[in-house]
């Protein structure tokens, strides 16, 4: 072992520094995945008894460190049924970045996107949250771009229909029997309608935000989808993406944050998509051009 300095009786080498550079890493993700939830009470509480064991143990006191001992060894049992949202939450990104399936791994080896994948209505999201807004009726939309979202979409009525403005102001409509819970779309259709989303239990989220925002949060926590929230009270425009929520956003940020979201890499505008979209499926393409003002 190569030392590399002395602190008092401490010999430090190269790898007591990569191991504590990793460990402070390791511990920083972890606060990031559970900043604002209970979680990170409870975790520190078993950090804190962590620490008092080492010291105990180093000070040779038998009895307390025995004690503390059977705590520490039920403790990785404690830490998964404790922390099984986090630890998902976890798993999911580092999944995230990996191929979800062989078949997306065949893909993503062979092909780049191909033009249906790329195609997208975004004006049909963008202009019905605007006047779903303008109407004050409450909206709750789940963009996904990588998975299906299957068991969300069974908690609802499935529907698999292109994406139109009128639909999704017809399903949010307040007397629709429909209206209740998300609507998820995937690869430009809407999946299913009146599904049901996880709920947030962050207590960071502001107090006057009811279930419908607590929803868009708690499902943007565990998924890699982008969800839009048309808020029935204020007729406010938000989205949530990764556990935070962007709260009041004009349509032009609506527009930016879908397409950012969606189409990340770059590639070909959104209204040479929907031109695309309209020859190939002769859908009914959406009113020319936005007028992009705050709402
Ligand atoms: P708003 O500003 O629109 O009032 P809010 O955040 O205050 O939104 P609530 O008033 O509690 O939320 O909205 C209730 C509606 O949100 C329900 O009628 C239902 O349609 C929807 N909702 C609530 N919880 C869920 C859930 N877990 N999954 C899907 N939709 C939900
Ligand atoms: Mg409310």
């Amino acid at each position: 072992m190569i030392f590399l300095f002395k602190i008092g009786f401490l010999e430090v080498s190269w790898i007591d520094i990569l191991d504590i550079v990793l460990v402070a890493g390791l511990l920083y993700n972890v606060y990031k995945l559970m900043r604002g939830s209970v979680a990170i009470k409870i975790f520190l509480g078993f950090l804190s008894l962590y620490l008092i064991y080492l010291m105990v143990r180093a000070a040779q006191m038998e009895l307390l460190s025995s004690i503390l001992g059977q705590f520490m060894g039920v403790g990785v049992l404690a830490m998964i049924i404790l922390f099984t949202p986090e630890l998902r939450k976890f798993l999911l990104m580092i999944g995230k970045s990996a191929p979800t399936s062989f078949d997306n791994l065949f893909k993503s080896i062979f092909y780049r996107k191909t033009d249906r994948d790329s195609i997208y209505n975004v004006s049909a999201i963008i202009e019905a949250c605007k006047t779903l807004g303008g109407t004050n009726t409450g909206a709750l939309l789940v963009i996904s771009k990588s998975s299906e979202l299957r068991f969300y979409a069974e908690s609802g009525d499935n529907i698999d229909a292109d994406l139109s403005k009128r639909l999704l102001i017809s399903i949010f409509n307040k007397y629709s029997p429909l209206h209740d819970g998300a609507v998820i779309i995937y690869k430009g259709r809407i999946k299913a309608a009146r599904s049901v989303l996880p709920v947030s239990e962050s207590d960071a989220l502001p107090p006057n935000l009811g279930l419908r925002h607590r929803a868009a949060v708690g499902m943007t926590e565990i998924t890699d989808t982008l969800v839009v929230v048309v808020s029935e009270e204020t007729g406010q425009i938000s989205t949530a993406k990764n556990g935070f929520l962007a709260q009041n956003l004009s349509v032009k940020e609506l527009r930016f944050t879908i397409n950012n979201y969606l189409f990340e890499d770059g590639g070909a505008t959104e209204e040479s998509r929907i031109e695309q979209l309209a020859k190939s499926q002769k859908i009914d393409a959406p009113d020319p051009l936005l007028k992009e003002t705050t709402s």
